[in-house]
């Protein structure tokens, strides 16, 4: 089984790699972000709370993202790629611990570098078709890219120290990224 964590910050390219790997090597794509903006379309109490936290850019609380993601595990899946998920620390520990009881672990954490100029030019061009009001507005984007600094960006230690992170050069084409992306997961595989 392969459990992969996407990882980045807003505008890398995540979601549009994420769907490919998952094609190619047969893997259950989860993404919070999607999922929380499905809670937000049905309209349910912990979509409509999440949604005020998600329009100004800022993190929904890590209980409420864990607990969605766990109530997503499957018990057959031949593996997943988890896409904005992991986002703090504590969800990082909260995924080492529900791989645990699946009897699986995360196999390697794939970053995707961007500069931060390129990730605003991307998000706004996104933002055209989105529909994502975070995607449309300059402050709330420049703050998702605060928050990330300040609360995601320390997980490449954590994936560091456990030798599972790899530095993925995130410009240029799709398909190019994605050729680096599956060298890394070849090369992480047989490590
Ligand atoms: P994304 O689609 O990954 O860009 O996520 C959009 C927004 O959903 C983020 O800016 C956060 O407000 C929220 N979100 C998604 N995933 C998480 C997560 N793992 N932890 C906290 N908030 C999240």
């Amino acid at each position: 089984m392969i459990n992969i964590v996407i990882f980045g910050p807003p505008g890398a390219g995540k979601g549009t790699q994420a769907k490919i790997l998952a094609d190619k090597y047969h893997l259950v794509h989860l993404s919070t972000g999607d999922i929380l903006r499905a809670e937000i379309a049905a309209r349910t109490e912990s979509g409509l709370r999440a949604k005020e936290i998600m329009d100004r850019g800022e993190l929904v609380s890590d209980q409420i993202v864990i607990d969605m993601l766990a109530s997503k595990l499957e018990s057959d899946a031949r593996g997943y790629i988890f896409d904005g998920f992991p986002r703090t620390i504590a969800q990082a520990e909260a995924l080492d611990e529900l791989m645990d009881t699946y009897n699986t672990s995360i196999t390697l954490m794939l970053s995707l570098e961007v500069p931060e100029i390129e990730l605003i030019t991307r998000i706004f061009i996104r933002g055209k078709d989105s529909g994502r009001p975070d995607d449309r507005n300059e402050d709330v984007i420049r703050n998702r890219i605060v928050q990330y600094n300040r609360k995601t960006a320390p997980l490449i230690g954590y994936y560091s120290g456990q030798g599972k992170h790899y530095s993925i050069t995130g410009t240029g084409g799709i398909e190019e990224i994605n050729q680096r992306l599956c060298q890394a997961i070849e090369s992480g595989i047989h490590a």
